[in-house]
Formats: structure tokens, C-alpha cells, sequence
């Protein structure tokens, strides 16, 4: 079996060496268990790093026939720079993975007994997150139980460490948009899947280049692009605040014309128009939000751009 491994790199030159190092001896031990075949390759794809990422990738590639490199010719963000791996590179499966090594490589041995059993997707569940920070474990929880509360299916704590088949690849690549979150496009794929689940361990080097702009903005992609669930809130609540007002209508019709009560408030004026006000402006703004990814994806614009390829 040919096996191409996949790591989208965003400025890591400080930890490319450390994981090229660990990822050659990975490889000739599976060689040699006859595990993979020699052909098989590594893929650093550059995400148009401004440090000296690609230096060392073209050192690399020229220096082990194991490495190759694609240049990306500017930033896409993770998951595309994710993306034009997985559809650029040959291999009978293709396993992705983070250049920071934060996931379990030996995972990468049992990803591939089970591709051999029969599974076409394997995916990488953390166990145990210590090594993140508490604002990380807890956001991610947190993302995770929105997520399955807008029916959208994703793996509970699986990130992008995956094995994916050709087939699978092949239909990945039917998948048009640009709204990119593909650990909710995977599921949607089907075919035989299985998980294998090990404790991620910290960053060997360098920072994270999730800002948290980047992880909210990758969060609230996850949703809009597969859940139109937030659009279904604003009907509902559109519907509750048209049936209470009904009533409440009816309630100071009766107290104007059967009672004495009657005093007209400032509070019962003012108010519901600042409360009315603030659900029509939120609800604008989530349909304007989806209308903003219907336009990105009408443009269909290239969800990445290689440079080069070594
Ligand atoms: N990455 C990328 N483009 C970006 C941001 C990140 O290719 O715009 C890569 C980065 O080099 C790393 C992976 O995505 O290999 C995950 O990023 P990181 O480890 O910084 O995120 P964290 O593990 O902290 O969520
Ligand atoms: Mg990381």
C-alpha cells in the first residue's frame, strides 16, 4: 500500500526539522514491517509561510525522496491548505496531520490496520487534552456540544488527524464550497469508517497559529456551512414574539375598555420597541451571514492557489 502523508504548515520552521526527523524513522520502520510501500511519500504543504518554512521543506525534499512539498501562493487557512493536499497527492490512502506532531504519530501504524480491515476513513480521536490549554479544552467542549445541538455530525474530538482511502478522496473532490469545515464534510462522505483515539501531547516547539479570531471564525464556519438550524431559531423566536404579542394586545384592549386601570406607561412602549429592535437587528444579521456565504460560494472562487510543487 502507498501511503502519502499530509501536513499543512503555517510558519513552523521552528518544529518542521524535529517532525521531519520523527516522521523519516515512522517511515523506514513501516518500510521495513512492509507495511507501506517505498513509493510512498510525505507532503509538506506550505501555506504561505513568511519565515523559512519553505527552505526547509526544499532542503528536505532534495535531500530524503521520502519529502515532497506544495507551495500555496499565499495564506488560505488551514483547512484549505488541508484541502489541496488531500486532492493533490497520490497514494492508495492519505493521512493527515498537523506539522506541530501534537497527535500520536504511532497512531499512524493502526490507521493503517484498519484501512486494511476494511475501513476507508480511520479518524484520530484525542483521549485526553491536557497538553492544551483550559480556554482550549473548554471552548473546543463547548464547540463540540453546539455542534451536535445544530445537528451537525462530527466525531467528538477529532480534529484533521485522519485516514482517508482514494475512494474517499475521490469523492471529497465533488465537494465544491468554499465555506470549508471538513470534519463535517467527512461524515457526509459515508463508506466503512473506524476511530483510533490516543492523548495528544504538546507542542514540541513554536505557537499555535490558531488565533482565537481564527478558531472563532473556523467556528462559526463549522455551523453556518453545514446547520442552517441558526436561521430556524429566528423563525421560532419570530413566532413566539408574534403569538405573546398577540396576547398581550388582547390583554390591554380588555384592561382599556372593561377596566379603570388603564394608564398608559412609558415602560410598555419604550421597551418592546428596544426589544423588537434588537431581535430584528440580530436576526438580519444571521441571515446576512448565511446571504455572505451563499455569495462566496456563487463566486466559487479557487479554494487554493499552488505555486510550485517539489
Ligand atoms: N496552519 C496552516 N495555516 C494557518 C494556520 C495553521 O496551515 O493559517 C497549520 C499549522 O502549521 C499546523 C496546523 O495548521 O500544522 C494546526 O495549527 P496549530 O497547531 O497552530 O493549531 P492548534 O493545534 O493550536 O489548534
Ligand atoms: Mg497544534
Amino acid at each position: 500500500m502507498q501511503l502519502s502523508l499530509v501536513l499543512p504548515c503555517y510558519n513552523e520552521e521552528e518544529v518542521l526539522e524535529e517532525t521531519a526527523k520523527k516522521l523519516l524513522s515512522l517511515y523506514e520502520n513501516l518500510i521495513e514491517l512492509s507495511k507501506i510501500s517505498s513509493h510512498s511519500k510525505i507532503y509538506f504543504i506550505d501555506d504561505g509561510s513568511n519565515d523559512k518554512t519553505w527552505d526547509i521543506i526544499e532542503t528536505l525534499s532534495n535531500k530524503y525522496e521520502y519529502f515532497s512539498g506544495i507551495k500555496l501562493s499565499r495564506n488560505f487557512g488551514h483547512q484549505n491548505a488541508l484541502l489541496s493536499g488531500l486532492l493533490t497527492v497520490d497514494g492508495d490512502a492519505v493521512i493527515s496531520i498537523d506539522a506541530d506532531l501534537q497527535d500520536d504519530t504511532s497512531m499512524i501504524e493502526k490507521m493503517i490496520d484498519q484501512y486494511n480491515n476494511g475501513s476507508e476513513i480511520v479518524y484520530g480521536v484525542k483521549l485526553n487534552r491536557e497538553a492544551d490549554s483550559i480556554f482550549k479544552r473548554t471552548t473546543a467542549k463547548g464547540f463540540y456540544k453546539i455542534m451536535h445541538l445544530m445537528g451537525v455530525n462530527v466525531v467528538y474530538n477529532h480534529a484533521d488527524f485522519r485516514l482517508l482511502s482514494r475512494n474517499v478522496i475521490d469523492h471529497l473532490k465533488e465537494f465544491k464550497e468554499v465555506n470549508l469545515f471538513l470534519r463535517g464534510l467527512v461524515p457526509l462522505i459515508g463508506y466503512t469508517s473506524s476511530t483510533v483515539s490516543y492523548d495528544i501531547s504538546e507542542r514540541t516547539a513554536g505557537i499555535s497559529k490558531y488565533s482565537l479570531r481564527k478558531m472563532l471564525s473556523f467556528a462559526w464556519n463549522g455551523i453556518s456551512s453545514l446547520s442552517v438550524t441558526p436561521l430556524r431559531f429566528i423563525t421560532t423566536i419570530g413566532f413566539i414574539l408574534f403569538i405573546s404579542t398577540l396576547g398581550l394586545t388582547l390583554h390591554s384592549l380588555w384592561v382599556a375598555l372593561f377596566t379603570d386601570d388603564a394608564v398608559p406607561g412609558w415602560a410598555s412602549t419604550v421597551l418592546p420597541i428596544y426589544f423588537l429592535g434588537g431581535v430584528q437587528i440580530l436576526s438580519i444579521g444571521i441571515i446576512g451571514e448565511y446571504i455572505g456565504k451563499i455569495y462566496l460560494e456563487i463566486k466559487a472562487r479557487p479554494r487554493y492557489i499552488i505555486e510550485k510543487t517539489i
